[in-house]
């Protein structure tokens, strides 16, 4: 993504207002083959509409969303689809993903079916292989959602995203709805099929714990915007933004204990309220006359790091 904004219009337009807010603001982020950047941020900054943009489920107002280095095709088109079938979405409400009236083989198969892979004895086989590749069984191909447990159904998401040989993965909250042993397991085997399949993984999740494990690249976001991107390993090691500060402190270390937490006092003001200045003005604790006055800009600190913030660039 290459500075992507997405605006919703918003309020009563019979009237002709013409309000709208920012969901997701100039936000460039990249991913690259066979590596993960996770995108994390508290509910409404926004993670979720970059992961649409950055499939082409939702069309940016401006900024360029480019795949494989080419613009995004204009959707419906025969391009658009074969490009679609590169990129696939894998999310959160496995029983509300999957149509309860299919078995598994069926659910898996259906992506070959739409895209026209295979013929029906190669794309039985491929069902076999994908169950085995999600660490599922042969007897599985039969059973139906509800049938499984909720880490099997996430199996199932993901073995259906893998069908037609994507090389982006989209990740939105793919194991917040699970167990936290379970979400363990979901996110190893992604990570083992990533070095397997050399995927490129878009992992949008509220969880910083959960991103660090996975990512190569973390990018934090707050109200539609990115305020700090970097390394995984520097951007939890040595966290610039007050957020992310904020977000790593309030990591727990030890297992257990962390399924949800409030990293932070207050809640995320909302985007229909955007304030003054940093928009992180009302919850920071460094906050300075500055801060209520002029958004700090997305500062470049090197070629793999970059932060929004005056203490960084006006200290
Ligand atoms: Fe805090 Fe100011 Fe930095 Fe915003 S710009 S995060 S208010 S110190
Ligand atoms: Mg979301």
């Amino acid at each position: 993504l290459e500075k992507v904004s997405r605006r919703y219009p918003i309020g009563n337009t019979v009237f002709g207002s013409r309000k709208s807010l920012t969901a997701v603001d100039q936000v460039s982020l990249e991913v690259k083959k066979g590596q993960t950047t996770g995108v994390v941020g508290e509910s409404g900054c926004g993670k979720s509409t970059t992961g649409r943009l950055a499939l082409g489920l939702e069309q940016a107002d401006s900024g360029h969303v480019l795949f494989e280095g080419k613009e995004l095709a204009a959707s419906g088109t025969r391009e658009w689809r074969l490009r679609r079938q590169r990129m696939q979405l894998v999310y959160q409400d496995t029983l509300a993903a999957l149509d309860r009236r299919m078995t598994v083989g069926d659910l898996i198969a259906e992506p070959l079916v739409i895209h026209e892979i295979g013929d029906r004895p190669s794309r039985r086989q491929r069902v076999l292989d994908l169950l085995q590749a999600v660490g599922l069984g042969e007897h599985h191909r039969a059973l139906y959602p509800h049938q499984l447990s909720g880490g099997q159904r996430q199996r199932v998401v993901l073995a259906r995203a893998l069908a037609p040989s994507p090389s982006l993965l989209v990740c939105d909250e793919p194991v917040s709805a699970l167990d936290v042993s379970v979400q363990a397991q979901i996110v190893n085997l992604l990570v083992d099929l990533q070095q397997d399949l050399g995927l490129g993984i878009l992992f949008i999740s509220h969880d910083l714990r959960v991103v660090r494990h996975v990512s190569d690249r973390i990018v934090v976001m707050y109200l539609g915007q990115v305020v700090e991107d970097g390394r995984a390993d520097a951007v939890i090691d040595q966290p610039l933004h007050p957020y992310t500060q904020a977000l790593v402190s309030a990591m727990p270390r030890l297992p257990g204990g962390f399924d949800h937490y409030l990293p932070l006092p207050g809640e995320p003001p909302s985007p229909t309220e955007r304030p003054s200045g940093c928009p992180f003005h009302p919850r920071c604790d460094r906050a300075k006359d500055i801060c209520r006055q002029t958004p700090p800009e997305l500062l470049t600190l090197g070629p793999e790091r970059r932060v929004a913030c005056h203490l960084v660039s006006n200290p």
